[in-house]
């Protein structure tokens, strides 16, 4: 038969591809890399993690995400077995080697029989004769791409803008000042208690840091991101910082849930955090410093943090472009394009966040594109599952019909436990006492989960 067409071979694309072929019917791949470059990608390999190499949390019981994790894993995902091959330590969270991940998600493609890979860049609408596509093109989605979707939605904007943390050799931190612990000393899958690098600062170095990050240089706005908002989940550190001189000791900067061996006795007021970045070890990156700081002026700054005097930096951080469909209103149940059906979209242009929530809606497209094409109807996945919930959140599952004509205000979203209908009944304890706190928030979190593995179960068929 015809094959399904997929554009962009990035987290989305990829397992789109995957799930197509595995489903007994022939894919075409399009990724333009190495032909044209995108702003943040290095390599031209499949599925390649563009900043962080992190998965977040693989706690399937407490975690949202670590439950789409689990999720993905039942429905044979490629981007979660390559991941789970591929792991760092890193605490409680699924890291990954950002090489060996995209070379394994690249082989298993390449050596799949129905899976052709064509490297091209695809200019404007995909041709009307490719019949069924499925777009997944990213926050970085080509230009001409990206303006003929925007004729095709009549959309105002389809962009806004988002930044990236630097990375370091390891062997450049001063280890005489700096001391791997984990927060809390908690170890994740494969991790120690003491995966990360801590850098820590007392409160002159701390006041001194901020104001350096508010003087500091940054790199220009043009004209079309001045009234492009931020997403709070990846605000910019010196944006944080101009929020008030706390804001970066209770976010990415505090202190908590760590000693220094160096100094056991003096609590530090901040701390910077650097997460292993490679399987080998020689590169760490600065947890939640991304930044638009310009180049010169992130070396100055960030090698006033102690430890970080030598810091020589692998990658600094940096700006990008981010692009995603108002989709609650453009979509319909199964990700098509309302106003051209034979267009199914995937990956962060549907306005999901991060690399796991781009490849679950991946996952879901390229399943949603083979039962269309083999004539099956697939039940509408649970709402109740982290599958469901995301793909509720993105077309609109959530929209009432006074929502219909109201103003844009669909955000891009990672997948949190907000986005899942209440339980029915507040969970008790086994002794039948009422839980507060703590307790009954992670008794609730129990509740989400395990309704979402019975649900996702009976979806499957199993019994
Ligand atoms: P991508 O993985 O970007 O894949 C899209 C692919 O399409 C690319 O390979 C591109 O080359 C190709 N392409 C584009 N246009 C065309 C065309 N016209 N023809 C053919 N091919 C085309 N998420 C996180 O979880 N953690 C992070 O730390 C993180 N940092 C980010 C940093 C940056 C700079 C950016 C841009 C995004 C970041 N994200 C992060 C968000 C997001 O999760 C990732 O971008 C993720 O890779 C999105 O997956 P995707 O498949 O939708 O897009």
């Amino acid at each position: 038969s015809d094959p399904i067409h997929v554009v962009g071979g990035g987290l989305a694309g990829s397992e789109a591809a995957w799930q197509i072929a595995q489903s007994g019917l022939p894919v075409v791949l399009h990724e333009m890399r190495p032909v044209r470059a995108t702003e943040a990608h290095q390599t031209d390999g499949l599925a390649e993690l563009v900043c962080s190499n992190s998965f977040r949390s693989d706690d399937a019981d407490l975690n949202a995400v670590g439950l789409l994790h689990q999720e993905m894993r039942r429905l044979g995902s490629l981007v979660m077995r390559a991941g789970d091959a591929h792991q760092v330590p890193a605490g409680g969270a699924l890291a990954v080697d950002r090489e060996g991940f995209s070379r394994a998600v690249t082989a298993a493609l390449e050596a799949h029989p129905l899976v052709r890979i064509v490297r091209e860049e695809v200019e404007g609408l995909p041709p009307e004769e490719w019949g069924s596509v499925v777009v997944a093109t990213g926050p970085l989605t080509a230009p001409g791409l990206a303006e003929a979707i925007r004729g095709l939605t009549g959309a105002e904007s389809l962009a806004f803008f988002d930044a990236i943390a630097p990375i370091v050799h390891r062997d450049s931190i001063d280890m005489g000042t700096a001391w791997f612990q984990s927060r809390y000393d908690k170890a994740g899958p494969g991790g120690t208690g003491a995966d990360y690098i801590n850098c820590p600062l007392d409160r002159e170095q701390y006041v001194a840091f901020i104001a350096a990050l508010v003087a500091g240089e940054k790199t220009s706005f043009k004209q079309w991101e001045a009234s492009t908002p931020y997403f709070d989940g990846c605000l910019p550190i010196e944006v944080m910082a101009e929020r008030g001189p706390e804001t970066l000791r209770h976010g990415p900067m505090k202190p908590f849930g760590l000693t220094n061996p160096h100094n056991p006795t003096v609590k530090a007021y901040a701390i910077v955090q650097l997460r292993q970045d490679n399987a080998l070890g020689t590169l760490y990156n600065m947890v939640g410093f991304q930044t638009k700081l310009t180049y010169g002026e992130q070396v100055r700054i960030f090698r006033t943090i102690p430890g970080l005097e030598k810091a020589e930096f692998a990658r600094l951080g940096g700006l990008h472009r981010n692009t995603y469909l108002d989709s609650p209103r453009l979509l319909d149940a199964t990700l098509r394009l309302r106003a051209a059906p034979r267009l199914r979209f995937a990956g962060q242009i549907t306005g999901c966040e991060g690399y796991v929530e781009s490849a679950a809606v991946g996952l879901m497209a390229g399943r949603f594109a083979a039962a269309e094409r083999l004539g099956h109807t697939l039940a509408p996945l649970p709402p109740t599952t982290a599958l469901g919930a995301l793909i509720g959140h993105i077309t609109g599952g959530h929209l009432s019909a006074e929502d219909e004509g109201a103003p844009r205000s669909f955000q891009p979203m990672n997948v949190n436990f907000g986005l899942f209908p209440p339980l029915e009944r507040a969970p008790k304890a086994p002794d039948g006492r009422r839980l507060r706190g703590p307790e009954k928030a992670q008794a609730k979190k129990r509740a989400l989960t395990d309704r979402a593995r019975g649900d996702l179960a009976a979806w499957l068929g199993e019994p």
